[in-house]
C-alpha cells in the first residue's frame, strides 16, 4: 500500500506530501474539523506553489536587480504622482494589454518605476521579461532571418514586457525595423513598459525614419499611460547643491527644458 505521502505526490499535491506530517500535527493540536482541516491543506498546497511559481517568474524576468515601490522615495521626485504609480501597480493596465512609457533624464527612477511593476507582476502570477533595447536588437538581429520568428518569440510571449534604456544609441533602419515589429506584434496583445531619456519627437531622428518612427509611436501610445519625470539624478544626490549651483548658473539646462513628450 502507498504511503500517505507517496499518494499525495502521484496526485501532484506535492508540496502538503512534503509537510503532511506537521499539517496534521497541528491539526491534531487545534482540534479542527474535517472540512477545516482540508481547507487548511489546500490553502497551504495554494500558497506554497503561489511562493514557487512567483520565485520562478522572477528568475525567468531577468531583472538585473530586483527593485520595489516600497523602496521608491516619492518625496524625492515630487513631480511623480505616487497615486498614477500606485493605480499602474494594480496592474489593470496588463490585464487591459495597456502600456506604460517612463521618459526622463538619467537617474530619475525611470528603470527603478519599470522593474518595480514588472517585480509587482511576478508576483501576481504574470510572465514578465526585462530587457534593455540594446540588448534585445542584438538578440533579433543575430543569426538567421529564417529563424526571426523563434527570436522573437521571447519578447512576444510575455504578458508584460519591460524595454529599458530606448533612446541612447541611434538605431540603423535594420534595428528600428526589429523594435517596430516587437511593438507593432504587442499591440493590443500584451502590455509593454518603455523608459526613454528621448522625448518621442525626437524619435524620428532617433529611428533614422521618421515614417517608421510614427508607425511605431501611433502604437505604441494608443493605449499607454505616460509618467514624464523631471527631476534631478537620485544617483547623484548627495550632489544636489552642486547640481543646484550649476542649474543657477545654467549649465544644466537640459532637463529643465525637456517638454511632456
Ligand atoms: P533611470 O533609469 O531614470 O536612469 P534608475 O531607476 O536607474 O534611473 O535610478 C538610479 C538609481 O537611483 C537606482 O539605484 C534607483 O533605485 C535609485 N532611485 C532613483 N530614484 C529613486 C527614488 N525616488 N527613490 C529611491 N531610489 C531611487
Ligand atoms: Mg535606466
Amino acid at each position: 500500500m502507498q504511503t500517505l505521502e507517496t499518494a499525495l505526490v502521484s496526485l501532484g499535491i506535492e508540496e502538503v506530501a512534503s509537510s503532511i506530517s506537521s499539517l496534521i500535527k497541528e491539526a491534531e493540536k487545534k482540534k479542527v474539523s474535517y472540512e477545516e482541516f482540508l481547507r487548511m491543506v489546500a490553502g497551504y498546497e495554494l500558497e506554497a506553489r503561489a511562493v514557487k511559481r512567483e520565485a520562478i517568474l522572477l528568475r525567468l524576468a531577468h531583472f538585473p536587480v530586483i527593485k520595489t515601490l516600497s523602496g521608491f522615495d516619492f518625496s524625492f521626485s515630487p513631480e511623480i504622482d505616487p497615486c498614477l504609480i500606485n493605480q499602474l501597480a494594480e496592474l489593470r493596465f496588463i490585464q487591459e494589454r495597456e502600456n506604460v512609457l517612463f521618459l526622463g533624464p538619467p537617474g530619475v527612477g525611470k528603470t527603478h518605476l519599470a522593474i518595480a511593476l514588472g517585480v509587482e507582476a511576478c508576483r501576481r502570477g504574470m510572465k514578465t521579461y526585462f530587457t534593455t533595447l540594446e540588448e534585445m536588437i542584438g538578440r533579433l538581429a543575430a543569426g538567421s532571418p529564417m529563424m526571426l520568428s523563434r527570436r522573437l518569440r521571447r519578447y512576444l510571449s510575455c504578458q508584460l514586457l519591460v524595454i529599458d534604456e530606448v533612446g541612447y544609441l541611434p538605431l540603423s533602419a535594420t534595428q528600428a525595423h526589429l523594435f517596430f515589429q516587437v511593438i507593432s506584434s504587442r499591440y493590443e496583445q500584451g502590455s509593454t513598459i518603455i523608459t526613454s531619456n528621448k522625448p518621442v519627437i525626437e524619435w524620428g531622428e532617433y529611428l533614422s525614419d521618421p515614417t517608421l518612427a510614427a508607425a511605431l509611436l501611433d502604437r505604441f501610445l494608443h493605449h499607454c499611460h505616460v509618467v514624464s519625470i523631471k527631476g534631478e539624478s537620485y544617483r547623484l544626490k548627495e550632489k544636489t547643491g552642486l547640481l543646484r549651483a550649476q542649474h543657477k548658473r545654467g549649465i544644466s539646462q537640459s532637463t529643465a527644458k525637456q517638454s511632456d513628450l
